[in-house]
């Protein structure tokens, strides 16, 4: 699979190859930045957890640049910061036995762009071979715009699939704040 920024990273906890790794996807959660999935797709989460017949795979958008830093991270740039939120989410990842982690590296800025095709190219590519059942996306009304921007994009591209392959269910998600 082949994705826009040479940055995105492609995890898969259990060592399985890429396309049958996410194939077998029955829940996924399209989120904006690390660590938005373990608050919003708990319940994603803890459906899949210890299954083999339900899989469950987190998709963050953002690259985590303008992540908060203080106490050990104080001192860290933002290409630092970066690599540190990338390696959180792969653990959190393994912790969760998730079919796969996807981190596509898009900033805010070309998240927030409508005129920005290539987040929802990269999205449907993803959902083309997940074909999940159940999606978990930021809801509509959240107070983030980078939020609601990756909301938009996901619709876009599941609207892009196949009426066969689209999902049985799509939730929009509190996070973090009501
Ligand atoms: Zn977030």
């Amino acid at each position: 699979m082949q994705f826009h920024n040479s940055t995105a990273d492609f995890f898969v906890p259990d060592n399985a190859a890429s396309d049958e790794a996410l194939k077998r996807t029955t829940h996924i959660c399209i989120a904006a930045h690390q660590d938005d999935i373990e608050i919003m797709a708990y319940h994603g989460v803890a459906e899949c957890f210890g299954r083999r017949d339900r899989w469950f795979t987190g998709v963050v958008v953002t690259n985590g640049a303008g992540s908060p830093r203080s106490g050990i991270y104080g001192s860290y740039s933002d290409a630092e910061m970066q690599k540190v939120r990338v390696v959180e989410q792969r653990k959190a990842a393994f912790v969760g036995e998730y079919a796969c982690q996807i981190q596509l590296g898009f900033s805010s800025a070309e998240v927030k762009n409508p005129k920005e095709t290539t987040v929802i190219s990269d999205l449907e590519q993803i959902l083309q071979v997940a074909k999940p059942e159940f999606v978990y996306l930021h809801n509509l009304a959240d107070k983030h715009d980078t939020h609601v921007s990756v909301a938009l994009r996901a619709l876009s591209a599941l609207r892009a699939l196949p009426k066969d392959s689209r999902p049985r269910k799509v939730y929009g998600c509190e996070v973090w704040r009501g």
